[in-house]
């Protein structure tokens, strides 16, 4: 039994036949499509990770479309070169939060969306339960790392996946599902090599290398972006979509077509969960022993713990000895971090982990402490199964108002 969508199966039959005619509510132009059903998109959760160029359309879409829930992540503030490219930003918003500033802009288009914004990285800072809480997950990101961290999370979860990817005037979407091809199988040789090149060679993220500036115009982010949002209403309303391909244009020729991708069946990302238990606790209170007991009660004495980031636990310098106590995701310790402070040049060793076997020093520490961010989900896996802890009582502080009707699913740890 793995994790459930909540999107209910399409009835084609007979859905015109109970719309009314075109009056001048909000959406009635949208009834006079046959199957549309404006309830499926006022009671849609979809979380949108970015909110650059592609995430500022995505956004517009979805207010414009009426949907209801909007969860938005990114950790840049507004400057003054976003302007020429994203429709929900001023002058004024320069050093703002993107993803404030566009939750704000969403409810003034729609004052009836909840929206709310995630400011910060997506990779390390967001918690898996982000992804579980969503219907879907758009994405509007321009980097690899990003897109394989949100590829995997939303396998684990079982959820759609829509990605946008746009360059000068060219772009293109991507749908990927569970039980499809995914991003990872799509990810070809040199792709791993760029992917890798983002980190230093002890695996340490390289400032760098992030947040490269990729040419892009309001043109074809809105090409894109329009694209994505449509698969997004056709999968909420049960519909066939692109799922396992790609819709790419090429701005120069005017051409579009699209690719269908192969499923790998050595893929590291088909790693869906086979149920998850939202306990009310939080990163802050609940510790790793507390975790590993609940697994060993749940999957027997051999299940282990696995987080959904790399930890970097400590750095060792070889030459003077001293250890220096990290607990940080991996991809967020600066490069320059892996030298010595006392001999300078010298490079210390990378200790990490991403599983818990109860033989650890930290399993007394809160889960916040060891690097582990709120509303995560802690696998805990033998042989044969996984299960993932939710911490959902860290809920409302990552979903604020959107947070509303997901507490009655929590279960409380005996
Ligand atoms: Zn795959
Ligand atoms: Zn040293």
């Amino acid at each position: 039994m793995s994790e459930t969508l909540r999107i209910a199966p399409q009835d084609l039959t007979g859905r015109a036949a109970r719309s009314p005619g075109a009056g001048d509510g909000r959406f009635d132009r949208f009834k006079l499509i046959g199957w549309w059903d404006q309830r499926r998109l006022a009671s849609a959760r979809v979380l949108v990770i970015g909110a650059g160029a592609l995430g500022n359309e995505i956004i517009k879409n979805l207010a414009l479309l009426g949907v209801g829930q909007v969860l938005i992540a990114d950790m840049d503030r507004v400057e003054n070169s976003n302007l020429s490219r994203s429709v929900l930003y001023r002058a004024a918003d320069n050093g703002s939060m993107k993803a404030t500033v566009a939750a704000q802009a969403a409810r003034e288009i729609y004052p009836d969306v909840k929206a709310h914004a995630f400011n910060g990285n997506i990779v390390h800072d967001l918690g898996l339960g982000a992804f579980r809480w969503a219907d879907i997950v758009l994405g509007g990101l321009d980097n690899r790392e990003a897109r394989l961290a949100i590829n995997r999370n939303c396998y684990k979860v079982n959820r759609p996946f829509i990605d946008g990817a746009i360059e000068s005037i060219d772009g293109s979407a991507r749908v990927f599902v569970p039980d499809g091809p995914c991003y990872e199988c799509t990810m070809s040789q040199q792709d791993w090599k760029l992917l890798q090149m983002r980190r230093s060679c002890n695996l340490i993220s390289r400032p760098e290398m992030e947040g490269g500036k990729t040419p892009t115009t309001p043109t074809v982010s809105s090409i894109i972006a329009g694209v994505q949002c449509q698969e997004a209403v056709k999968l909420l309303h049960g519909m066939q979509t692109m799922a396992g391909k790609a819709w790419v244009f090429s701005g120069v020729s005017g051409d579009a077509y699209t690719t269908e991708f192969q499923r790998k069946d050595d893929c590291y990302s088909h790693d869906t969960l086979d149920q998850i238990i939202p306990l009310d606790e939080t990163a802050l209170t609940m510790t790793p022993r507390q975790l590993l007991e609940l697994a060993r009660q749940k999957l027997g004495p051999k299940a282990k713990l696995e987080l959904a980031r790399e930890v970097l636990e400590k750095l060792v310098c070889p030459k003077c000895k001293d250890v220096e106590q990290v607990f940080a995701s991996l991809g967020k310790v600066k490069a320059e971090k892996a030298f010595c402070p006392k001999c300078k040049d010298v490079r210390r060793e990378v200790v990490t982990f991403f599983q818990i076997r109860g033989d650890e020093s930290f399993l007394d520490r809160p889960l916040a402490s060891i690097g582990v961010p709120p509303f995560d989900i802690v696998i805990a896996r033998n042989d044969q199964q996984s299960i993932g802890f939710e911490l959902a009582g860290d809920a409302e502080s990552v979903l604020g108002p959107l947070a509303a009707n997901t507490a009655a699913e929590v279960v409380e740890l005996s």
